[in-house]
């Protein structure tokens, strides 16, 4: 781990239980790390939300995704534009940056590159019909 990725880890660990994916999306899921999801989803929840809001593979521990949209909603002073990001179809998650710094990939840009074939759902072939 470099220095920049040590540092961020320091930072974001103790605040999110930051997972090091090394492309974070906290602005997109109410400041909830989506890593911390038993099954590491980007998008959720998935089907096996319980009907108390707890996870299916963690039951003493509520949903990552439930927190993140009343979060998403309701945190103070959550700009306007994160909580809309709630709504985006983030990418598969890539793991061959898991443990570098999402700072310094956020700033190359590699963070926002995407698995050969993977199309956003704004590019895809139904949603240029229905544009
Ligand atoms: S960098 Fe990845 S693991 Fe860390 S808080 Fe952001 S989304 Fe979670």
């Amino acid at each position: 781990m470099g220095l920049i990725a040590a540092i961020e880890h320091v930072i974001k660990k103790p605040i999110w239980d930051c997972q090091m994916c090394g492309q974070c999306v906290l602005h997109d899921t109410g400041m909830t790390c989506p890593m911390t999801c038993p099954k590491t989803l980007r998008n959720g929840p998935c089907g096996g939300v319980r009907e108390d809001g707890h996870c299916e593979v963690k039951p003493e521990m509520r949903c990552v995704w439930v927190k993140a949209e009343d979060r998403s909603r309701n945190m103070p002073l959550l700009p306007t534009v994160w909580r809309e990001h709630f709504n985006n179809l983030r990418p598969p998650v890539d793991n061959r940056l898991k443990g570098d710094s999402s700072w310094k990939n956020a700033i190359s840009g590699r963070d926002k590159e995407t698995p050969p074939g993977w199309t956003p759902a704004t590019e895809a072939p139904e949603a240029e019909a229905k544009a």
